[in-house]
């Protein structure tokens, strides 16, 4: 399959870098950079979209849209996850029509499959035998599976807090756990530093630029999938890569002249890890003062693509909510319940934010009425990985 990546373009300068070599973020805008900000000088994946578009209209396939060429994925699939109709658990919010993209059966169990696909891959493509990865859990899990499918040494920084389940999983595909006493961000800050010394890439989330690109493909095949652009994506946000991957994905078809239109995008936070939401709200960027939710993927103080997330909330006329742990708990049980999808607390987020936003008349109860204007929950982690946070029974 031809390859149709041009370049790497800065989100700030616009400054472009080779396709070639190993490049994190822009060295002019990323001087003032510290960890413990959300990073400066994020590099886009950028394509040929011309030659896209003559390809797509030959055969569409969204590896055409892949930085990395195909050749070097490795072996393990991920991706092609179900995109189906949970009308039980439309009917119980008032809309006319819902749809769920389950990420969770990704071979992780997690979105964060997509990414380490494409980052392992350029690993493979460039010869280095060694990734790091900062994680709260799921994308670590998700490498040390990736990595283990090709023989590629995983070294994880994770809070000592993360899910067992997540930590174990990690163990078990055979890489190397530096469990770290403090929370996510120290774990970014300790993977940096970790890759500044030794010969690796860093899959830290954002700063890789190619976890944003590797995020992108749930978007493009929603779009395969039901052949239309939806009205809205309800997407569950911490660092803020995965909302900004999906609106990628609708941009680079946008770009290719696909598609004319974007999805609306609804991102959902925790009430205590709400700094991306309250940067869209007021314009202006503070760290979530304390953390604190049983949705441990979402849980981030400093979210790495802050900026770049907030610019594609507003480019697609989306909007932003908070929700409570309790409200979390109560949409797990309807997610199971009423649809048959055990989704961890992070991904139930969505469907808290989703009632919540209808109630408020964000969105308004007659969205979804047909399939050309369709409401798709995005399930981005399995319930499986973190049993603890269910609501008690008893
Ligand atoms: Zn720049």
């Amino acid at each position: 399959m031809d390859n149709f990546f041009t370049h790497y373009r800065c989100t700030q300068c616009g400054k472009e870098f080779e396709p070639t070599g190993l490049h994190y973020l822009c060295d002019v805008c990323s001087r003032d950079y510290k960890p413990g900000m959300p990073l400066l000088g994020v590099l886009e994946a950028i394509f040929n979209y011309p030659a896209i578009r003559e390809a797509w209209l030959q055969q569409p396939d969204i590896r055409l849209f892949s930085a990395v060429n195909p050749q070097f994925y490795p072996p393990i699939p991920v991706g092609d996850t179900p995109l189906f109709m949970a009308p039980r658990l439309a009917e119980s919010i008032g809309l006319p029509q819902l749809w769920i993209k389950n990420d969770a059966l990704n071979p992780s169990g997690s979105y964060k499959d997509r990414a380490s696909q494409i980052v392992v891959a350029d690993a493979v493509q460039k010869g280095v035998e060694e990734i790091v990865a900062a994680s709260t859990g799921n994308a670590a899990s998700s490498l040390a599976c990736i990595a283990a499918s090709v023989g590629k040494k995983a070294v994880i920084f994770a809070p000592e807090s993360a899910p067992p389940a997540k930590l174990i999983q990690i163990q078990v595909h055979g890489a190397k756990l530096n469990k770290v006493k403090g929370t996510y961000d120290d774990a970014f800050k300790a993977a940096l530093d970790y890759s500044a010394t030794h010969e690796c890439i860093c899959r830290n989330t954002g700063y890789h630029p190619l976890t944003v690109d590797g995020k992108k493909s749930a978007g493009l095949e929603i779009f395969l999938q039901s052949g239309k652009v939806p009205d809205w994506i309800v997407i569950p946000v911490g660092d803020g890569v995965i909302l900004t991957g999906i609106h990628k994905a609708f941009m680079d078809l946008m770009h290719s002249g696909i598609t004319d239109k974007l999805p609306r995008l609804l991102a959902v936070q925790a009430d205590s890890s709400d700094a991306i939401t309250s940067y869209w709200e007021t314009g202006t960027y503070n760290d979530a003062a304390k953390p604190a939710t049983i949705a441990d993927s979402i849980s981030v103080k400093t979210p790495a693509l802050a900026h770049w997330a907030v610019q594609a909330i507003t480019e697609s006329s989306g909007k932003a909510i908070r929700v409570s742990d309790a409200e979390i708990q109560q949409a797990q049980l309807d997610l199971a319940q009423l649809a048959g999808v055990f989704a961890e607390p992070s991904s139930s987020a969505t469907l808290a934010g989703l009632k919540k936003a209808v109630k408020m008349g964000l969105i308004p109860a007659s969205a979804g009425m047909t399939s050309d204007n369709a409401i798709i929950l995005l399930i981005t982690g399995h319930g499986l990985k973190d049993t603890a946070s269910v609501r008690s029974f008893d």
